[in-house]
């Protein structure tokens, strides 16, 4: 390997440390406590734990017990890993039995499991957007990176319509060659700013001009919706989405992601989606837990009620103190600190004084200017908790917050 490589990647990190200090200082101290102090729950007890409120494991599926007994068993049953790539010999029992509760839950015909939500989206937007001719798709502007990435690997001609605006969607869409095939993609929550998509805007655009739908429910799947099923469902309109996207790793506490649709688009991303076919298969537990919390969730109310309490508890508690975020439509509660330093310092504090752990989230997750505190309330967390929270978090926005100078977009 010549050095002038390795230079080059030096000279794309050389003036950030992409936030390793406190990635490091986050596992360190991670380390040096029991799991059960730096879980997304638990009382704010001084130095003594961390606690967390960043996680997307937002339910607390990821420590309930039907989880964990359902993971422990099928590795007894089964060992530690799944041995091969679906469709070479590592297909278990539980990747069949998860895909059909996962096609159930949103009442499509089948479903198909990636080894995550990120291969999820690039897989089958990959082969979605790329085997149809003339596919042109229409993205909205904060569509995630792995649907970015997808629709790259699909070389499908792309247009960008301006996040979460029906009206500019629907000018782009009227303009294309009315002959072509047309996808439209979206997120229903969006996953920095937490706010909701005009589903029902975009089913009625899609219906008109004849496009297909994809919508990705990453954040929404398990929190929202009967029986978890997402927005789309809550709005009564899932079957107006061609493809349901979802993950395993948010709502339903583990690893792995999907999608849901027609036999026909399952059929042929099982067949071509490349992160699907080159893959070893999701490890059978995994499935196994996945499964014993989606099951858990078609039939309990009470994380999506205690998520969506302690979400609206913090959203009036930020009204009050007058900290602004960018959407009470969610759960995910992201303050705007518009400054990289500001947020970092205030992360600083939060964990240093308070045993508060929220991620600064900064470019390229945001972009420069509109850095935020991505505040995600749990299931887990109690009403005090949340009150607590606010409290700690008034202070450091008291003290640095109002240190924020303006973006200065440039600097990208
Ligand atoms: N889609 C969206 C909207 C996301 O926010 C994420 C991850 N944060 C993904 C897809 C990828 O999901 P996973 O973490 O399961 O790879």
């Amino acid at each position: 390997m010549t050095t002038q490589y390795l230079d080059l990647f030096a000279r794309l990190t050389e003036n950030s440390d992409g936030g390793k200090r406190e990635f490091l200082e986050i596992g360190r101290l991670a380390g040096s406590f029991p799991a059960a102090s730096v879980r997304s729950s638990g009382p704010v007890t001084g130095r003594d734990s961390i606690s967390v409120w960043c996680s997307n494991d937002y339910l607390g599926m990821g420590q309930h017990p039907a989880v964990l007994k359902a993971m422990k068993d099928a590795i007894d049953e089964y060992g530690a890993g799944a041995g091969g790539s679906r469709n070479i010999g590592g297909t278990n029992h539980y990747h069949v039995l998860l895909e059909r509760e996962l096609a159930a839950l949103h009442g499509k015909d089948e479903a198909l499991l990636f080894t995550s939500g990120y291969t999820a989206n690039d897989g089958a937007l990959s082969v979605i957007a790329g085997r149809m001719e003339k596919c042109v798709v229409f993205s909205d502007a904060l569509n995630h990176a792995s649907i970015i990435d997808g629709l790259r690997h699909s070389r499908a001609q792309k247009q960008i319509f301006r996040h979460n605006d029906p009206a500019h969607l629907e000018e782009l869409i009227a303009a294309a060659d009315p002959d072509v095939p047309k996808l439209i993609v979206a997120e229903s929550v969006y996953s920095m700013n937490g706010d909701i998509a005009p589903l029902s805007e975009i089913a009625d655009i899609a219906k008109r001009h004849g496009a297909m739908t994809y919508l990705d429910e990453v954040h929404a799947v398990g929190m929202y919706g009967p029986e978890g099923a997402g927005i789309a469902a809550r709005e009564g309109i899932a079957d107006d989405f061609t493809v349901i996207m979802g993950t395993l790793a948010k709502g339903f506490g583990t690893t792995g992601g999907y999608i849901a649709g027609p036999a026909e688009i399952i059929e042929a991303v099982r067949m071509f989606s490349r992160s699907f076919v080159f893959t070893t298969a999701l490890a059978p537990a995994v499935a196994a837990g996945a499964l014993a919390a989606v099951h858990h969730l078609r039939s309990s109310e009470v994380e999506r009620e205690q998520l969506w309490s302690n979400a609206q508890l913090m959203h009036r508690l930020l009204n009050e103190r007058g900290i602004p975020f960018i959407s009470d439509q969610t759960h995910i509660v992201s303050v705007m600190v518009g400054d990289e330093a500001v947020c970092k310092r205030m992360s600083a504090l939060l964990l240093d004084r308070h045993g508060i752990y929220v991620q600064a989230i900064n470019a390229p997750s945001v972009r420069v200017g509109e850095e935020i505190l991505r505040v995600a309330p749990g299931a887990v967390h109690t009403a005090d908790d949340v009150r607590e929270f606010v409290d700690a978090l008034s202070q450091v926005w008291e003290e640095v917050g109002s240190a924020r100078v303006p973006a200065t977009p440039a600097a990208l």
